[in-house]
């Protein structure tokens, strides 16, 4: 079962469900309201009739019962109100004697109120179809000459012309109840929909993400919503992956080219030396170069391998309290001869002094060499590499690598110390020097800096913290 049907399912149920029930028990109880308050005010009505028209009998009866039963006979022929109800007295046999209609009513009309009130002896009441089909609303009351020629009084009315008034405001009800729901279907499916499409498009795009295509972004409709935001996130998160994944495919291309170098020149010379054994000058320089490409091999792989503590969260420092000048001095020494082949021209100004700082010196001499490796290997013949390192204020040391390279793109600069990535696929490079040597410098609480300008030069700044205490001049720990 798709998704959609799930959420517009549970917002009929949940939603326009609960409001159906509401809605049609508010429907109901007015109904019952309007048909209550017309029947109760009929009866209210004829009640009151009756009752008027009892009293005056009562007072006939009372003043001379000879008289009573031709007094009712007048009574009910002058009745005034023959066009709303029809007054009618009727025997003890139960026929109607009289009518104030003047028709000659048969006794099957008689209803209900008639035989309550002879049960009762009093009065009774009926509502309801009469025999003829007619709704009728009557009341009967037992005369004091129960016996004589007119038993009862019934007074009957017509009961259809409420009955039509109730029944059309109910059906009124009934029809703003229909259009409410119905206008509620309508708006709510649309905002359900305009809901479900979306994620509906999400989830397909988030399947191929998940099958590793990368090229399909989500169209956005409603650019406003929490959906359009969503949306833009996932776009965004494609492009990342997508660009993670190219850099990915990039890293394996050249760290596969990197291995590949040293070991065709280890192989090449390997098959030299064997095929003249007797040459001893071809010896030294072969072993001489097997010797520099087995040393850059391991270098590589002792890159991967931090890179991948670093990922695994097991790269670790041993921190003592160390002078960063010895470090940096080290890092030049081992690139002064080949900056000097590649005549490139190594300018550091070491300063006497700097106060110490806590770290690993190890790690910041791997940093020092692969960011003046970096300022080399990125120049070209004749070019300057200036080192410098000092005291930037209470807090800090300060140490910059320029070099007058190639430079880096304004495009490229904020993404170069991310993982795999390569500016330059014209030299030589993993694209993990960077992001493993941003790593140790953000471990010792510093920050790892790169300002550059494509075909000028690049310059990077490390900053470091210097040891607040436990530090004396020789440098130990107190
Ligand atoms: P790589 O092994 O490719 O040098 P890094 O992580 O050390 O990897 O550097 C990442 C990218 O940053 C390089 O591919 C290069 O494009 C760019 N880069 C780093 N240092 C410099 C520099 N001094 N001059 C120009 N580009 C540089």
């Amino acid at each position: 079962m798709s998704r959609k049907v799930t959420i517009t399912k549970r917002w009929l149920v949940n939603s326009l469900g609960v409001v159906i029930l509401v809605l049609f028990l508010v429907v109901l109880a007015v109904s019952v309201f309007i048909n209550t308050y017309y029947t109760s005010g009929a009866r209210q009505y004829i009640t009151n009739k009756m009752n008027t028209i009892t009293g005056i009998l009562q007072q006939y009866y009372t003043d001379s019962p000879v008289t009573f039963a031709s007094e009712i006979h007048s009574m009910i022929e002058n009745w005034s109100d023959r066009d709303k109800m029809e007054l009618m007295a009727i025997n003890s046999e139960g026929e109607i004697e009289i009518t104030s209609s003047g028709f000659n009513i048969s006794s099957d009309i008689i209803a209900d109120d008639y035989y309550d009130a002879v049960e009762n002896g009093s009065s009774g009441y009926f509502l309801g179809k009469a025999d003829s089909g007619e709704r009728i609303i009557a009341v009967t009351v037992m005369t004091p000459d129960k016996t004589g020629k007119y038993s009862a009084i019934r007074l009957v009315s017509s009961f259809e012309n409420v009955h039509k008034t109730v029944r059309g405001y109910i059906i009124a009800l009934g029809a703003v109840y229909v259009a409410i729901i119905a206008l509620m279907f309508f708006s709510g499916m649309y905002f359900v929909n305009s809901i479900v499409r979306p994620v509906q498009q999400i989830s397909q795009t988030a399947k191929r993400y998940a099958h590793g295509d990368f090229s399909v972004r989500i169209l956005k409709k409603n650019n406003n919503d929490e959906l359009g935001e969503l949306c833009d996130i996932i776009n965004h998160m494609a492009d990342e992956l997508a660009m993670s994944e190219k850099m990915k495919n990039d890293f394996m291309s050249s760290v596969s080219h990197e291995l590949r170098t040293p070991l065709t020149a280890i192989k090449g010379w390997a098959e030299t030396i064997s095929a003249m054994p007797e040459d001893k000058e071809a010896i030294v320089k072969g072993m001489k170069v097997i010797n520099t490409e087995a040393e850059r091999l391991s270098q590589m792989v002792e890159e991967l391998l931090d890179f991948s503590r670093i990922q695994n969260g097991k790269f670790t420092l041993n921190k003592a309290t160390m002078d960063i000048l010895a470090e940096l001095g080290d890092a030049v020494l081992i690139y002064t001869e080949k900056a000097k082949r590649e005549n490139i021209e190594i300018v550091y100004d070491e300063p006497d002094m700097l106060p110490f700082i806590y770290g690993d010196k190890n790690r910041m001499r791997q940093v020092f060499i692969n960011i003046i490796d970096n300022a080399i290997k990125y120049s070209d013949k004749g070019g300057m590499v200036t080192i410098q390192a000092v005291q930037s204020d209470q807090g800090h040391i300060e140490i910059a690598v320029s070099d007058t390279g190639c430079g880096i793109s304004p495009q490229d600069l904020p993404k170069i110390k991310t993982k795999f990535y390569k500016a330059n696929h014209t030299r030589r490079g993993s694209g993990i020097g960077l992001a493993v040597a941003d790593e140790i410098v953000t471990m010792h609480g510093g920050t790892l800096e790169i300002f550059s300008e494509e075909g000028k030069g690049t310059t990077v700044i490390i900053t470091l913290p210097i040891q607040k205490q436990k530090q004396n001049k020789q440098g130990e720990s107190i």
